[in-house]
């Protein structure tokens, strides 16, 4: 098994350049590790889960020590229907910023859960959640109700908030119902497809479902919500797949940006996928953006939109009227605020 992880991870030549792809290998052995095929699956599946864990291109054999991430699943997974039943989940909203005209094009939404102990968390903290197809299913589904009905209040008090972003999960992909669900929330909640969009990252589109999203994506496009590519430059999508998915923006991932002003590789990349996006008719936005070095470098290099730290941290619903009302006023600017 480890020859085989050291095989894959050997470079590939692709169009002149050397591409480095990475696989984390799990085993169970019958009889060893279990009695049942499902059990055998499962344990195989938390070997691998525990690999990547120990950073990527290892194998790793199931041990019975290695029960407690199935127990840490369970018990995240039920702490997080309690949280779902006594509405503890909610979205935070992060502004993203024109880098020509210092305007608010939007915002994006991400999960946080008010945990009774220990206050408002971040997605990290149940993240192993995500890998259960039902409770990711509900977490979705909350999160788009929770945003419509912030959006909706939003346009009730003639804030322009632009287009709000929620982040789709492979599970919620799964769904073959999916779009239909959002289309009707958003006339529910009085809204227009146009004003929400969605981010999907590489390893989604290029996951095991690949074929349900791509099929999904093309729905939401032609229903015009705009897709977004998160966490673009990370993982293994190639330019044949931009053409095959209806993508309208490309999020530079925050790794390059991070390291955009001493590394001239990555200003490098961040300048290719400047251009590389804008051939192909997508708006680019840098993730990540906390100094002001970075978006003088992104705004030089062309890219459209800039989210970080620099600008905003993600925000509860209640402070987005007044982020969005003041923002780039020389008045009231709010405290995170550049020029
Ligand atoms: P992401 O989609 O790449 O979101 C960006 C993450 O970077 C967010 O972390 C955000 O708070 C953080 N961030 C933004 N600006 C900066 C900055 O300037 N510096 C640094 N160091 N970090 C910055 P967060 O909210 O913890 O979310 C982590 C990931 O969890 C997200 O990564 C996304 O993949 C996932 N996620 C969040 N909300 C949802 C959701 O509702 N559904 C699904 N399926 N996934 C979600
Ligand atoms: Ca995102
Ligand atoms: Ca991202
Ligand atoms: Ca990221």
């Amino acid at each position: 098994a480890s020859r085989l992880a050291a095989e894959i991870v050997r470079p590939i030549a692709f169009s002149g350049e050397s591409i480095a792809v990475r696989a984390t290998i799990g085993i169970a052995l019958h009889p060893y590790h279990a009695g049942s095929a499902a059990e055998l699956f499962t344990n195989a599946d938390v070997a691998l889960y525990v690999g990547k864990r120990g950073g990527a291109g290892r194998a790793v054999v199931f041990k019975p020590a290695m029960r407690h991430v199935t127990e840490e699943r369970v018990a995240v997974c039920a702490s997080i229907r309690r949280s779902l039943e006594r509405d503890e989940i909610l979205p935070f909203y992060q502004p993203k910023i024109c880098l020509a005209t210092n305007r608010v094009t939007g915002l994006e939404a991400l999960v946080r859960r008010r945990h009774p102990e220990f206050g408002v968390q971040p997605p990290a903290a149940f993240a192993i959640a995500f890998q259960n197809t039902e409770i990711a299913g509900r977490l979705g589904e909350r999160m788009l109700d929770l945003c419509l009905r912030d959006m909706a209040d939003w346009a009730e008090q003639g804030v322009a908030f632009g287009q709000v972003a929620l982040n789709l999960s492979e599970a919620e992909f799964r769904r073959p119902d999916l779009v239909e669900v959002l289309l009707d929330r958003i006339a529910r909640f009085d809204l227009a497809p146009a004003q929400l969009g969605v981010e999907v990252t590489e390893t989604v589109l290029l996951g095991r479902e690949g074929d349900a999203v791509g099929a999904r994506l093309q729905e939401l496009h032609r229903a015009g919500i705009s897709i977004a590519l998160d966490d673009f430059g990370t993982g293994y999508a190639s330019l044949t797949h931009l053409r095959q998915f209806p993508v309208d923006t490309l999020k530079i991932d925050r790794s390059f940006i991070q390291s955009i002003e001493e590394d001239a590789a990555s200003r490098a990349i961040a300048l290719a996928v400047v251009t590389l996006g804008h051939t192909l008719g997508m708006d680019i936005v840098a993730e990540g953006v906390e100094t002001p070095g970075q978006a003088d470098l992104l705004a030089e290099a062309g890219c459209d939109v800039g989210q970080g730290y620099l600008f905003a941290k993600p925000m509860p619903a209640t402070r987005v009227p007044h982020f969005i009302r003041t923002w780039g006023r020389e008045d009231g600017a709010p405290e995170s605020g550049r020029r």
